[in-house]
């Protein structure tokens, strides 16, 4: 199969026609390889205009929905990330072509050790990741130039707002367990502003600031 293809096809048909123009993000969802984040039986399935299962009850994002993500951070190159919901780790090999660096956790340890091991196979040198409960955030290595959360929570986390630096911005799905909106936080001096963007369906973000659990 011709994947560069797919992908490029992917970037034609799916995110272009949808609005997306960051050049960057276009760039980089040309380049990373989608199907190697998934078990090889569903490799075909990867570059379709679906979020696809990764095992454990979670999915890899649909292509449109990381893009977006992504091109609200609007990132500059130099950021500092912190990602809640390592998944697969796609989203994360994407924020790491476009940063400086990136840190990620993942609540479900298996999922954590698949990631690394796409991580370290792919040579990814700016990524750390670790297992836990993000809605706690990583308080060592705050503050944050950019926070990306890729589950759904009912609000914004209130330790990672605090852990967002001035002028910082955090993406965000929130809303019930079964629908919800892309939000953006920007944080300034005078206070913090939300815009809504895309409704969207996300699996649930299970913590000490987020759902209780998983049913
Ligand atoms: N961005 C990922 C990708 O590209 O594959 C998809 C992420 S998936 C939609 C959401 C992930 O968030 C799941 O892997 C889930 O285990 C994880 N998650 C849920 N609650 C979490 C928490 N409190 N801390 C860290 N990860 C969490």
């Amino acid at each position: 199969m011709d994947y560069q293809e797919l992908r490029e096809q992917m970037v034609k048909t799916q995110l272009i026609p949808r609005g997306i123009r960051n050049p960057g993000v276009l760039d980089a969802m040309r380049r990373v390889p989608r199907h190697l984040f998934v078990d090889n039986s569903i490799a075909h399935k990867t570059y379709e205009d679906s979020a696809l299962p990764i095992g454990r009850g979670q999915t890899i994002s649909q292509p449109y929905m990381v893009a977006l993500m992504t091109e609200l951070l609007a990132l500059r190159g130099d950021e500092k990330i912190l990602e809640i919901g390592t998944g697969s780790g796609y989203q994360t090999a994407i924020l790491a072509e476009l940063s400086r660096e990136v840190y990620t956790i993942e609540r479900v340890g298996p999922l954590a050790e698949n990631a690394r091991g796409r991580f370290h196979s792919l040579s990814y040198e700016n990524i750390r990741i670790k297992t836990g409960d993000g809605t706690l955030g990583w308080p060592e290595e705050a503050p944050f130039d950019r926070i990306i959360i890729t589950a759904s929570s009912p609000d914004v986390p209130p330790p990672l707002i605090d852990q967002l630096a001035i002028d910082g911005i955090l993406v965000v799905p929130v809303g019930s367990r079964y629908s919800q909106q892309l939000l953006k936080i920007t944080k300034t001096k005078d206070g913090i502003f939300r815009e809504y963007h895309e409704p969207c369906v996300f699996v649930p973000l299970i913590g000490e600031y987020g759902w209780e659990n998983a049913d």
